[in-house]
């Protein structure tokens, strides 16, 4: 992730921030220029984007103006033509319901999460379509909870409610409301004996499966899933999801897999791949903007992994002088880096092969 510079007064600006912390000027996404930019107050909700090459008219996402879980503005002549939400929340199908305490909060949380996977996708030139027209099958997002918190703070599942599961099908990722509460998450990351189980880390994962429809199935089914991940049709999901929370991974998981839940099915395998792929791209490239490393995102795999990797074991280090977990627990044995290069030359086939924005 890039930083950014108020054009008002030079402080240093961040991809969440509204509000300028020296001269108080308020902040939006500008879509035109790519950069969070200090807002020049037109009336009538209308401003102008304060970047001098840029200027353009734009007014507030609503989900900004209104509900206040968003930083991004839309263009002046698509809110005339009656486009009201940005382009990350346009994706949303679902919201959280906002009269549960609480969940405008989490719902936050989420889209912070939500627009932090989006620029790391346009990083990459990964298509992400909202318009069922235009690519199916479009993406989208639910935010949904089968449980509601008490007023201790305890989760309770409440019998209105239907269950909810974190994941993708057919372009629609949902989200369980709960993993934006920073208590049940890391329950559940303890329960469940994960490394790190983050927001961001559930929307690369579940994206990844999105793209594994996009670009793999009825295309490269047989290069990916039989040469690099195993077979998907053999066991079926069903029986190694079953079989998965019966027995667990395997205890050599390490030596062919991202992480133990990569053992459960070549789509899972896949996704923690394609999601880890992702993690590693962000880093470089924020890593990159702030000068600690020579070189972003680039196309030479194995530099970028042998940077990451240095970096990595780095930020583990700081990590554990602070008491938190690891930034980078994963390592990258020749079974990991065969996966890791089908998932990097997917992406840069794509991007090949994609018409010029
Ligand atoms: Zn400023
Ligand atoms: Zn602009
Ligand atoms: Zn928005
Ligand atoms: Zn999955």
């Amino acid at each position: 992730m890039r930083y950014f510079t108020c054009h008002c007064c030079d402080n240093r600006l961040f991809i969440d921030n509204t509000l300028c912390q020296s001269c108080h000027s308020e902040l939006g996404w500008c879509s035109a220029c790519q950069t969070i930019s200090a807002l020049t107050p037109l009336g009538d909700g209308r401003y102008h984007c304060s970047n001098p090459d840029c200027v353009s008219l734009l007014v507030k996402c609503q989900n900004y103006a209104v509900e206040n879980v968003c930083n991004r503005m839309i263009p002046l002549h698509s809110a005339e033509a009656g486009i009201v939400l940005c382009d990350c929340c346009r994706h949303n199908r679902q919201i959280p319901d906002l009269e549960v305490d609480g969940h405008r909060h989490r719902w936050a949380k989420l889209e912070s999460a939500k627009r932090r996977m989006f620029y790391t996708l346009d990083l990459l030139g990964l298509p992400h379509e909202v318009d069922p027209q235009k690519a199916p099958p479009p993406l989208t997002f639910a935010f949904l909870a089968d449980e509601v918190p008490s007023d201790d703070g305890e989760w309770q599942s409440h019998h209105a409610l239907d269950p909810v599961y974190t994941g993708h099908a057919d372009g629609l990722i949902t989200i369980n409301v709960k993993e934006a509460d920073d208590v049940e998450r890391e329950r559940l990351r303890r329960d469940f004996k994960e490394a790190q189980r983050t927001l961001i880390g559930h929307f690369r994962h579940e994206v990844a499966h999105y793209y594994w429809d996009l670009l793999i199935k009825g295309h490269d089914e047989e290069a990916a899933c039989i040469a690099v991940f195993g077979d998907h049709n053999s066991p079926s999901y069903a029986e190694a999801l079953e079989r998965y929370y019966a027995v667990g991974a395997p205890v050599d998981w390490a030596e062919r897999h991202v992480s133990a839940y990569a053992t459960m099915h070549p789509w899972e395998d896949f996704a923690e791949t394609f999601a880890f792929y992702l993690d590693m791209v962000a880093v470089l490239d924020t890593a990159g903007n702030f000068g600690i490393t020579p070189t972003g995102y680039e196309e030479d795999l194995h530099a970028m992994l042998t940077t990451f990797q240095r970096l990595g074991m780095a930020l583990n280090e700081v990590n554990r002088e602070m008491g938190l977990v690891d930034i980078v627990p994963e390592i990258i044995t020749p079974a990991l880096y065969a996966k890791l290069e089908y998932v990097h030359e997917l992406i840069l086939r794509q991007r090949l092969q994609a018409p010029a924005n």
